[in-house]
């Protein structure tokens, strides 16, 4: 998809590369299988030499997860895409692929958490260096660029929500004869077409808005050709954390609402966001949506966001008050969740590291989910007064 596209359209697409299937369902069936058979030694020897594309073993390639991956390359406007059995296993693969010891990556800051994890565990025990920069600046971004193999996004960061001009970064990684990869959960492809912005690599927890219904965990990467060939040479079989046929079927389940989805959160989202930023006891709202514009690239807004409260808010009473809002980390279901910055405090970064991923102990994360504006508010404000009660 480029700029400019109608979400609604999507619909289409997605009908388009429905039919037909196996009895005329209107749904594909699951190919739900760990191994395909062949009808001749001949077939057999064919595929091993390569002369022909078949499914052999489903670690390899399935049909369903085919399925999956060819609705989500032609949503991010790629060439090809590859499932992952989770977004990390998508995250790791996309690195791992490109960076050898000795090299450095450079990293926005405040990028999803594990991903920081790994960075400074296994990437670090490979020698593999990381450089954090604040992606807001261009210039600095530049500079840290010298001589890096890889530049990881993420727009915007976790919690923080930092958002950036993702092409202008793509052009500087490109400058610097550096691969480009992005973390694009928060957006989705509705919102957001890296690919179209010059990134080499787009990735996605698919665990979030691509299922949209908390029921899956898994990953897709998508990009050139040439790019998911060199995943699918090495990371891709040998690390071996390949998407499930079951998965790829919820996750095809879950493409054909995601643009009314996406669109419902936004609204909803960007209203409470508006309303909790005009609240006495609320510092700042940390949402793209709400500055003056959004950065180049960037046409819609999703329904994750945080926000700080003032000191003398009992945040455990309103967390517990809460009722449509449930205490749980991910996001992108349909369901509204909640997550405060000092439990997630309290798990360290790393061993022996004070890193905060830019979160504040007075910061809560919301999810808005689909029940209904108006239910959500007041779900909020009756938390509130109950907590000054509290308090
Ligand atoms: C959840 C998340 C991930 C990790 O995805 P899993 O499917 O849980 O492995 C990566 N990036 C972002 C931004 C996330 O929120």
């Amino acid at each position: 998809m480029t700029e400019g596209f109608d979400p609604s359209e999507l619909a289409s697409l997605i009908v388009a590369h429905d039919a037909p299937h196996a009895f005329e369902a209107v749904v594909p069936p699951i190919v739900q299988t760990s191994l395909f058979t062949f009808s001749s030694y001949e077939e057999m020897l064919a595929t091993y030499r390569g002369e022909k594309v078949r499914p052999v073993y489903t670690r390899g390639l399935n049909p369903t997860v085919r399925m999956f991956e060819e609705m989500l390359a032609k949503l991010e406007g790629a060439e090809d895409a590859l499932g992952f059995a989770s977004g990390m296993a998508a995250i790791s693969a996309s690195v791992l692929s490109f960076v050898a010891p000795g090299d450095r990556i450079v990293a926005v800051r405040h990028v999803y958490p594990d991903a920081f994890r790994l960075f400074g565990t296994l990437l670090k025990r490979l020698q593999i260096e990381v450089t954090y920069v604040d992606g807001r600046d261009e210039a600095a971004v530049d500079k840290a660029m010298a001589g890096a193999k890889l530049l990881y996004l993420e727009s915007p960061t976790s919690w923080v929500m930092e958002a950036h001009d993702v092409g202008a970064l793509a052009a500087i990684a490109r400058k610097h004869g550096a691969v480009s990869v992005i973390d694009n959960s928060w957006a989705s492809p509705i919102f957001q077409n890296p690919i179209a912005l010059g990134v080499d690599l787009v990735l996605h927890s698919a665990s979030k808005y691509l299922g949209g219904h908390s029921d899956v965990v898994s990953g897709v990467v998508a990009g050139s050709k040439a790019m998911i060939d060199r995943l699918r040479a090495e990371a891709y079989p040998y690390l071996g954390a390949k998407m499930s046929p079951f998965d790829a079927w919820l996750l095809i389940r879950g493409l054909r609402t995601l643009p009314l989805r996406m669109k419902a959160h936004q609204a909803s989202a960007l209203e409470i966001a508006g309303r909790l930023q005009a609240l006495d006891v609320v510092e700042t709202v940390c949402h793209p949506g709400l500055a003056n514009r959004l950065p180049p690239g960037l046409t819609g807004t999703s329904g994750l966001f945080s926000f700080i409260f003032k000191p003398g808010v009992d945040i455990r009473a309103f967390a517990d008050h809460l009722t449509l809002f449930k205490l749980g980390v991910s996001w992108g279901g349909h369901e509204s969740l909640i997550v405060p910055g000092e439990v997630v405090l309290a798990q360290k970064a790393q061993p022996n590291s004070a890193h905060t991923f830019g979160i504040d102990a007075r910061s809560v994360r919301l999810h808005v989910g689909l029940e209904g504006t108006e239910a959500l508010w007041r779900d909020i404000t009756d938390a509130l007064s109950a907590a000054s009660k509290a308090a």
